[in-house]
This record gives structure tokens, C-alpha cells and sequence, in this order.
């Protein structure tokens, strides 16, 4: 993860090789893993992504920023594509409802991408 620096990027080292941590400003907290990689060359890549929100509101809607290492194909996800579907960077909104305090899962997401794939920065807005 060196070789990306903002924003602040805190990976623990309690976490499990591949996970991506990400503290910014706002009131979630993200993290995101690839638990599955292709076999053999370019692939679908399962990213679970997970979101920690603590403040003092609920809302119904989400928007997660995710990068990679190498340009992505947006193949699915559990919420909708909201920018372009091929490049370095994925926008998606999302539509749930979150309380103050809460753990929210965004389940899969899949992209297709050549090997040596890796999340540079993972956001979430509400
Ligand atoms: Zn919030």
C-alpha cells in the first residue's frame, strides 16, 4: 500500500494480507478484500466490501468510491453503477438504510481485471 498515500490510510497490521482499510473524513469507515481472484490470466475479481458508520443520523443512501492498482470491467454489485464502467476508479450508490451506529455489508462486488489486482483506496459517503 505504499504506493498510494491520501488519505489517511491506516492498514493495520491485525488485518489479513489483502484487506484495505480506510479512515477519512466522514462518517463511515471502509474496508474492502478481494476473497477471490482468477484462476488463470484476466477475471472476475470478488471484493467484499464492508462499511462502519457512527454518527448522529440515518439515511437510505450510500455512494462507495473504490480504486484499483489497474483498470477494472464493472461486472455487478449489489447496488448501481454510478460513473464509468472501465478505469481505475468505481463509483457505485447504494440504498440502505443505516442506522446512527451501524455495520453495513455491501456484498459483492465483481470486476474483471488482468492479474495482480489490488484496492488502493476504498470510500463511502452517505
Ligand atoms: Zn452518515
Amino acid at each position: 500500500m505504499k504506493q498510494y498515500s491520501k488519505p489517511v490510510v491506516s492498514v493495520d497490521n491485525g488485518l489479513a494480507e489483502g484487506v484495505y482499510a480506510a479512515s477519512g473524513a466522514g462518517c463511515y469507515t471502509a474496508t474492502a478484500n478481494i476473497h477471490q481472484t482468477p484462476q488463470i490470466g484476466r477475471g472476475d475479481y470478488r471484493i467484499q466490501v464492508n462499511g462502519q458508520h457512527h454518527s448522529d443520523h440515518t439515511k437510505e443512501a450510500q455512494t462507495l468510491t473504490i480504486s484499483f492498482n489497474q483498470p477494472v470491467t464493472y461486472s455487478s454489485s449489489q447496488g448501481t453503477l454510478a460513473g464509468a464502467t472501465t478505469g481505475t476508479t468505481l463509483t457505485i450508490n447504494y440504498t440502505y438504510h443505516q442506522n446512527p451506529n451501524d455495520n453495513i455489508g455491501l456484498g459483492d462486488l465483481v470486476v474483471v481485471s488482468d492479474p495482480g489486482l489490488s484496492i488502493t483506496g476504498v470510500s463511502i459517503t452517505d
